[in-house]
C-alpha cells in the first residue's frame, strides 16, 4: 500500500512529507490504520537522535504514543483481529526474558529499540508493528485522547504507583509540571492521595497545574525556590523531576525531607549531579530511576480514562499539514500538555 506521511532521513534533520510503500505485516505482526498520533518531548528526542542514531534506520517515520485499528495481522497472531481498537507499547520488548515475564517490559533484556526509531510509527496513516506491541483500548476514548495513555499517563501511573509508592499524605513535587508527562504526574498523584505542588517555568501553564489539582510554583531560577510556606514548614516526600538539569536534581536531593524518595526519569546524556551520602543517610532519603511503565501498567492507565478518573490534557489536535506548529510550540517550552496529530479526519 502506498502512503503519503512524514519520514526523517538523518537523524537531527527536518521531517519529509512524501510518499512510500507500507509493506503487508509479516509473522508476528500485524498493520494498523493510525487514527491518531501523540506529539510530545519525547518524540522530538527521537528525531535528534538521542535514542539512537544509527544511519541503517533511516528512513524512519517517527511517532509511538500510536492509537488505531487492525486491518490485517500476518501468520501466527493469536488474539488480534481486523477491527480492533488498539494501542501501541512504546518499547520493542521480547516478550519472553525475566524482565518482559515478570511485567517489568521497559527493562526487556533483549530490547529491541523502540517504535519511531526502529520500527516506523505514527507519523503516517498506517504502520507494521510487531503484534505484541498492540494493546486493547476501549472504544469510548476518542483518539486525541487516547494519544496521551500509552506515554504520558502510562508513565506516571508507573512513577507513583511502581516505583515511588504514592500514597495518602504524602507531600509531591512535580519538576516540570505543565508538560506531557507531568499534568499527568500532578493528576496522578493527586489520584494516589498526595498534595501536589507542580514546578513549572512557564506562568501561561499555571492554570492547567490547578485544574490538575496541583498548586503551581514558578521554578526558573532553583536556587531561590523555597516551598516552606505552602506544607506549613513540611518539606516534600516525593520529588519527580521531568526535567533533569543538574541545578534541578541538585535541589530535588536537597529539599527532600526525612524518607523522602526522588524519581528520575528525564536523562541527557553527560548529565549528572552530586549524591551527598551523608544527607542521604541522615534523612534517609531514597533515589529511584524510572523506566516508562508496563504493558499492564498502560492497560491500567487507559481503564484510569475510560472511568474518568484520569483526564487527558491534549491542547494541540492537528492535521498533519499542522505537525511543524506543534513541533515549534514544544521547542519554545509553550505547549501545554500533550499534542497530537490526527489522521482519521482525512478518510
Ligand atoms: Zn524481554
Amino acid at each position: 500500500m502506498r502512503v503519503e506521511g512524514y519520514r526523517l532521513h538523518r537523524w537531527g534533520g527536518e521531517l519529509v512529507w512524501e510518499t512510500f510503500e507500507i509493506p503487508d505485516p509479516g509473522p508476528d505482526e500485524a498493520l494498523i490504520r493510525v487514527e491518531a498520533c501523540g506529539i510530545g518531548l519525547t518524540v522530538l528526542n527521537c528525531l535528534r537522535g538521542d535514542l539512537a542514531d544509527e544511519r541503517a534506520t533511516l528512513p524512519r517515520v517517527p511517532g509511538h504514543e500510536i492509537v488505531g485499528r487492525v486491518v490485517a495481522v500476518g501468520n501466527g497472531v493469536t488474539g488480534l483481529a481486523p477491527g480492533q481498537r488498539v494501542m501501541v507499547y512504546f518499547y520493542l520488548a521480547c516478550g519472553v526474558c525475566l524482565p518482559c515475564r515478570s511485567g517489568r517490559d521497559s527493562l526487556c533484556q533483549n530490547l529491541a529499540g523502540w517504535v519511531g526509531v526502529h520500527r516506523d510509527g505514527g507519523y503516517a496513516p498506517y504502520a507494521v508493528l510487531p503484534a505484541r506491541n498492540l494493546l486493547p483500548l476501549p472504544e469510548s476514548i476518542p483518539a486525541p485522547l487516547a494519544t496521551a495513555i500509552p506515554d504520558a499517563i502510562a508513565t506516571p501511573l508507573h512513577v507513583c504507583k511502581t516505583r515511588a509508592q504514592v500514597r495518602p499524605g504524602d507531600r509531591v513535587v512535580v519538576i516540570g509540571a505543565g508538560g506531557g508527562v507531568g499534568i499527568h504526574m500532578v493528576q496522578m498523584a493527586r489520584l494516589f492521595g498526595a498534595s501536589v505542588v507542580g514546578l513549572e517555568a512557564h506562568e501561561t501553564k499555571f492554570d492547567l497545574i490547578r485544574e490538575a489539582g496541583g498548586i503551581p510554583v514558578l521554578s526558573h531560577d532553583f536556587s531561590r525556590l523555597d516551598l516552606r510556606g505552602i506544607w506549613g514548614g513540611e518539606r516534600p516526600t516525593v520529588i519527580i523531576d521531568l526535567v533533569g538539569t543538574p541545578a534541578s536534581l541538585t535541589w530535588a536531593m536537597n529539599t527532600l525531607g526525612p524518607g523522602g524518595r526522588m524519581v528520575v526519569l528525564t536523562t541527557f546524556r553527560d548529565v549528572t549531579f552530586p549524591a551527598d551520602p551523608r544527607q542521604m543517610v541522615f534523612r534517609e532519603l531514597t533515589l529511584l530511576g524510572s523506566r516508562y511503565a508496563s504493558k499492564a501498567e498502560l492497560m491500567e492507565a487507559a481503564e484510569m480514562v475510560a472511568q474518568g478518573v484520569i483526564r487527558p490534557v491534549v491542547t494541540q489536535v492537528v492535521p498533519p499539514q499542522r505537525v511543524e506548529e506543534v513541533h515549534h510550540a514544544l521547542r519554545a517550552g509553550e505547549l501545554k500538555g500533550r499534542g497530537a496529530v490526527v489522521w482519521d479526519a482525512e478518510r
